[in-house]
């Protein structure tokens, strides 16, 4: 590759002109950000596996490079077995203020039946 500056050869995928200094507009940038979309949704999976799973997704459409695509999927599959555990936990939790909530009347309704005597 050249230079976009001064035109002087450079090594493949260099990010700054050795001759100039000029920053070269590779793929390396984009690489980049959409990589950290993919690290994004791994950390936000166990956070708020919603959020992650719409990372993941952004990340694996604007992926440019295998490496941040994979990242990104690898973001995906985690938010998406972190939502089915996390919908698991929101039932058993329901389940039992549920079991709560109609202990709660059950006592209740027995205590409106004893003062109506
Ligand atoms: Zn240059």
């Amino acid at each position: 590759m050249y230079c976009k500056n001064c035109g002087h050869e450079l090594q493949d995928n260099s990010e700054f002109c050795v001759y100039c200094g000029a920053r070269q507009g590779s793929n390396n940038v984009n690489g980049k950000d959409s990589s950290a979309l993919g690290l994004l949704s791994i950390i936000f999976a166990f956070v708020q596996p919603m959020v992650g799973l719409i990372l993941g997704i952004v990340g694996v459409l604007q992926g440019k490079s295998s490496k941040s695509k994979k990242t990104a999927i690898v973001g995906l599959i985690l938010s998406f077995i972190m939502l089915f555990v996390y919908l698991i936990l929101i039932f058993v939790f329901l389940d039992r203020t549920l079991e709560k909530i109609y202990e709660l009347i059950d006592s209740e309704t027995y205590l409106i039946f004893l003062l109506g005597k």
